[in-house]
């Protein structure tokens, strides 16, 4: 029996229920529905017109709607009186196939027919900035090498005590907060979950370090690269297949403890990454992150190359520890749902073709990589990541085409957008485009 949502708000005192879905673009949308009307909201769905939003849609379609799912209510820990829900989107009696949430849905129940399910983590990066974007908070964070510095970090400590106070009493078991490799960057962590789980929960972390920020008089962004010359926000995952309670990826007697299926999905990764970049890196100002110079701290901390190591940040893919991996392709702006999709078509490919994604390279690429000038390279830019995805069969196949052919059709608009009054050179400083329309992403 589905939890009863009305009933739940009488419980805990819940006045209003913020019912949101995320776009394909990644805008968290939602509708303010009081306790009274909720009843109704949890069988038929809120309504919405799609086109008003980043949904491959037209003005003349008919609602769509947003049917939560109650499994995902998070009781704003600021605020107890709002429940926020995620929602899957429905029209015509069906499901939205080209809509975030049921895009990672469908790659979870073909993960599951090989009885497997993937658990993840993210490492969220932001910077804390003034509100008009042109320049981090806090003016005494200037240390060129600020990581992990303890009198910025503790500058921040009532906002980043809020948040991870919300993150405990939430049962996210959040477990460290540092500050990041960039002056005015952080990162806060909490404990990996079912995929679907750490898909919803990303979304809700962004929204709410973003509403929190702005509580204590700050603007928190997750633009992969606010600032040419700093760190940008990268959106690292922690990867591993499960089958109920056992680890898949684990096996012990591998050099980096990992299985031969977790080599296959990883090899599935490696050869769609290019491809994928457009989901993990799906704005303009994301090829500033991927392909970048050092910068003032020594280095970018984002991969150029598609390359796998052992414990060794320089690489695309780290295996930290024994049964599971980490992929250090995606930025802030990539969508937590298709974030998670993407991994799973890509590796589920690798485990059906028992891809070999060959030896690990242990070398520090960010100084070697003229040693190794075959690796295949990322793209350059959004328009790059759009071809490959587009010429790719494979991933066509996984997701279908109507869905591929959505997603880069408003991706090309919003190109066409940028390019009547901008052009994109990473010689060149952020232009004002960027900022506007990534600043909030
Ligand atoms: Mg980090």
């Amino acid at each position: 029996m589905a939890k009863n949502l009305s009933k739940i708000a009488k419980q805990k005192k819940i006045k209003y229920f913020l019912i949101s879905f995320v776009d394909l673009f990644g805008v968290l949308r939602s509708k303010l529905v009081p306790a009274s009307a909720i009843s109704d909201m949890q069988k038929n769905g809120a309504g919405f017109a799609g086109f008003a939003t980043w949904l491959d849609m037209t003005p003349a379609d008919t609602d769509m709607f947003a049917i939560p799912d109650p499994n995902s209510l998070i009781q704003l820990p600021w605020n107890k009186e709002v429940g926020w829900l995620a929602s899957d989107l429905w029209m015509n009696g069906k499901q939205v196939e080209a809509s975030p949430r049921v895009m990672l849905k469908n790659q979870i129940r073909k993960l599951s027919k090989q009885n497997l399910s993937m658990k993840s983590g993210v490492e969220c990066e932001y910077f804390l900035i003034s509100s008009d974007g042109s320049n981090i908070a806090d003016s005494k964070d200037i240390q060129p090498k600020p990581c992990y510095d303890q009198s910025a970090l503790m500058r921040r400590y009532d906002l980043i005590k809020e948040i991870c106070d919300g993150m405990i009493e939430l049962g996210w078991k959040p477990y460290q907060n540092d500050h990041e490799d960039a002056n005015g960057q952080f990162e806060m962590n909490w404990n990996y979950s079912d995929c679907l789980v750490t898909a919803d929960r990303h979304t809700f972390f962004k929204f709410m370090v973003k509403n929190l920020s702005e509580k204590h008089g700050l603007r928190a962004t997750f633009m992969p690269k606010p600032f040419e010359n700093l760190t940008g926000n990268g959106c690292h995952a922690h990867i591993s297949l499960w089958n109920g309670s056992k680890n898949k990826f684990l096996d012990n007697a591998d050099r980096y403890g990992l299985s031969k299926i977790a080599y296959n999905f990883l090899g599935g990764i490696m050869k769609h990454a290019s491809s994928l970049s457009t989901f993990f890196n799906p704005t303009i100002n994301s090829y500033r992150r991927i392909n970048a110079p050092p910068t003032k701290s020594g280095a970018s901390w984002s991969p150029s190359s598609i390359s796998y190591t052992g414990n060794n940040r320089t690489h695309m893919i780290r295996i930290p520890d024994p049964g599971r991996f980490e992929l250090r392709l995606m930025d802030g702006s990539a969508n937590p749902y298709l974030l998670q999709a993407g991994i799973i078509a890509a590796g589920l490919y690798g485990l059906n073709n028992k891809l070999d994604p060959g030896k690990p390279l242990n070398c520090n690429m960010y100084t070697d990589y003229k040693k190794y000038p075959n690796l295949p390279k990322l793209p350059d830019n959004l328009e790059g990541s759009l071809e490959k995805i587009s010429e790719n069969k494979d991933m066509r196949h996984a997701f279908g085409n109507d869905v591929i052919n959505s997603y880069i059709k408003l991706k090309k608009q919003e190109l066409n957008l940028f390019n009547k009054t901008d052009s994109f050179n990473k010689k060149k400083p952020i232009t004002e485009w960027e900022k506007n329309n990534t600043l909030d992403c």
